[in-house]
Parts: C-alpha cells; sequence; structure tokens
C-alpha cells in the first residue's frame, strides 16, 4: 500500500506562517490560536484549548481502544525584559537554552503588556569595533553584556517607560526565514518545523479520504523549551505518544538535514522500545529512509509526559535541523520524510 503524498506547498505555507508569528515560550497565544484556525478548519477534528493555553485536536479513528497522541510545539526561544537599563536600553532574562551569541547582531521585537510592539536589535554592550577595538572580540557573551538597542529615541528609564516597556515584557527573535533550492532557513524551525509536518500529514490523509486506525490526538504544546509542556493535556486513556520534535544534526551524530529520525535515547534516557521499533517497521515498509540516533543534549515533551506521571508507551521522530537552537536550517526531503512517517503511524493498527 502507498501512502498519500505530502502536499510541500500546503507544508510550506502553514511553516512560513508559523515562523513568522513570534511565540516565546509564555507568549504562544497567537501561534496556537494560527494552529487552531488551520487544524479545526479540518473536517472531523475537534479542537480544545487547554487551560495552560495549548491547542488539543481529536481526531476519531477506526476505533477508539488505545488511542494515541502525537505532540509537537509551537514555543520558541526568546527573551524576557529584565531591566530598564539607565541608557534606556534593555537588559534580558533567556528564555529556553541557547548561548547569547547565536542571536548578537538579531533584529528582535519586545511586546509590552498593553500590546505596543518595539522593534530592536540584540548587540553587544560593547558593540563598535571603532570605539572598542579588540575588546568586542573578547567580551563575554553573557547577560551582562548583551542588552537590546530600540529603534526609538531613548536615552532613559522613563523615555523607555514612555514606550510601554516594563519588566517581564517579552522579546521576540527575528526568524529570517529564507526557502532555497529545498533548504528552508529559520530560526525556531524547532519546531515548527514539525507542526507543520503533523498537519500536513493530517490534511494528506484526510484529502485521500483516510481516517487514523486509532482515535488520536494531536498536543500542540506550549511550554515545550523550558521542559514543562506536554506535562499536562494529553488524556489519561492515551496508550502511545510520539513526540514531533528536531532531530540533532552536528558532528558525530547520524541525523542529517535530509532525513527524518528516530531517536532512541536523550537526556532524559531510552525511549520505549516497542514503540520504537514499531516506528522502524513502518519506515521501512513503506520505504522511508530514515536514521536512529542519540541526541546528547536534549530532553523532549514526551519525557515531561513521562516525568509528570504519563504512562504511556513514548517515542520520539522528527526532521534534522542543522544549527539547533541557533540560525537552524533543514530540508524539504527531511520534512517530508517525517510526514511520511508520520502518516504511516496513523494508518498503522
Ligand atoms: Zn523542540
Amino acid at each position: 500500500m502507498n501512502l498519500p503524498a505530502t502536499n510541500t506547498q500546503y507544508l510550506l505555507e502553514i511553516l512560513i506562517d508559523l515562523l513568522n508569528t513570534p511565540s516565546p515560550t509564555g507568549f504562544t497565544d497567537a501561534a496556537i490560536d494560527r494552529v487552531e484556525a488551520v487544524v479545526g478548519g479540518l473536517s472531523g477534528l475537534k479542537v480544545n484549548k487547554t487551560r495552560k493555553g495549548a491547542l488539543v485536536a481529536e481526531w476519531p479513528g477506526q476505533t477508539a481502544e488505545s488511542p494515541r497522541a502525537l505532540t509537537a510545539h509551537v514555543d520558541t526561544l526568546g527573551a524576557m525584559v529584565k531591566e530598564i537599563k539607565p541608557s534606556g536600553r534593555l537588559k534580558l532574562s533567556r528564555i529556553g537554552g541557547f548561548a547569547w551569541n547565536t542571536v548578537e547582531g538579531e533584529g528582535c521585537t519586545v511586546f509590552s503588556s498593553q500590546g505596543q510592539h518595539v522593534r530592536g536589535s540584540i548587540l553587544l554592550t560593547e558593540a563598535s569595533t571603532h570605539v572598542h577595538g579588540g575588546k568586542v572580540n573578547e567580551l563575554k557573551r553573557d547577560d551582562e553584556n548583551v542588552e537590546v538597542r530600540l529603534d526609538a529615541r531613548t536615552s532613559s528609564v522613563d523615555e523607555t517607560r514612555d514606550l510601554g516597556i516594563q519588566v517581564g515584557d517579552f522579546v521576540a527573535f527575528d526568524p529570517r526565514v529564507e526557502v532555497t533550492n529545498g533548504f528552508v532557513r529559520s530560526r525556531h524551525l524547532d519546531d515548527k518545523a514539525c507542526v507543520a509536518c503533523l498537519i500536513a500529514a493530517v490534511k494528506s490523509l484526510q484529502d485521500a479520504g483516510c481516517i487514523p486506525a486509532r482515535t488520536t490526538y494531536l498536543h500542540f504544546s506550549n511550554y515545550e523549551e523550558v521542559g514543562h509542556g506536554a506535562a499536562a493535556g494529553i488524556p489519561a486513556q492515551v496508550a502511545e505518544l510520539v513526540s514531533v520534535d528536531m532531530a540533532a544534526v552536528g558532528e558525530g551524530q547520524a541525523s542529517d538535514e535530509f532525513h527524518a529520525t528516530l531517536c532512541v535515547k536523550d537526556s532524559g534516557g531510552p525511549y520505549h522500545f516497542g514503540l520504537s521499533n514499531q516506528l522502524r517497521r513502518l519506515a521501512e515498509e513503506y520505504q522511508i529512509d530514515y536514521k536512529v540516533d542519540i541526541y546528547p543534549y536534549y530532553g523532549s515533551d514526551g519525557e515531561a509526559f513521562w516525568r509528570a506521571g504519563g504512562d504511556v508507551a513514548l517515542a520520539l521522530i522528527g526532521p534534522g535541523v542543522d544549527a539547533s537552537h541557533n540560525y537552524e536550517r533543514t530540508h524539504l526531503d527531511a520534512l517530508v520524510a517525517t510526514t511520511q512517517w508520520l502518516m504511516a503511524y496513523l494508518l498503522s493498527e
């Protein structure tokens, strides 16, 4: 049996729209709303927002026995205003795990609690080579030495406050999305790439008139980057959970930008042997060329559910993403492989 084809144009449209919707962890309503608009429009899916702000869609299958769940996250790395400096510039507190040098020089938007958007950029406190010479190279990239220069006339705490900016405001980094020769280059492919794959899988199955073998819950998580996204929101009767999240690409890794990977172990330990093997069998059956890998510094939302007491078989698959938690890149081949794999899983008995 063949799987329906992935609609790559649909996948990319959803992905690019999501990438351009700022959603640092804690400030994900706009991204969740966009997912809700798309998923809620797919026939037969019932969507609900959890109290925590995640989105859960229920897709009735051939049987309601032993339901399944898939989770992918819309939240991304970002920052919060920690302090308004006497210069009017902003000191930041990081959201999620990343190094400051990966966003140095990046454009950003500050979202005030009253709805104002103020543009700016992330810079070293001693940024100009003409003024600071070699120090620009030597200065440690840390919370003290990195700041936001706002694109507004301010040189004092009061002037910045007059822009509506306060401590605790969210800061989103520009994604800088670019698609070239099948490569998708952007920040936050982790994990918007997988959200798009998941939606594209459902869409292709529906267009082909298919429903899942078992009732399936799609969980769109909003707190993954801080470690507890899927700790809530997965229905208790779910028997199997597949976390759909990026594969770590780099030296020593089996994953690459052109394949989907099955992760068998990460910082949280091994995944479920039986469910992982089922996914391997499906990939082989449908001739999806996949990788198997271990991620050295990585935790998934599925593990958050396990830690919260979730009693499920758990596996993790996703497309290879180069330079993760940095200026990331993947290839359409990896996105299609992930989408096909998801379809195979949804249809499997
Ligand atoms: Zn992720």
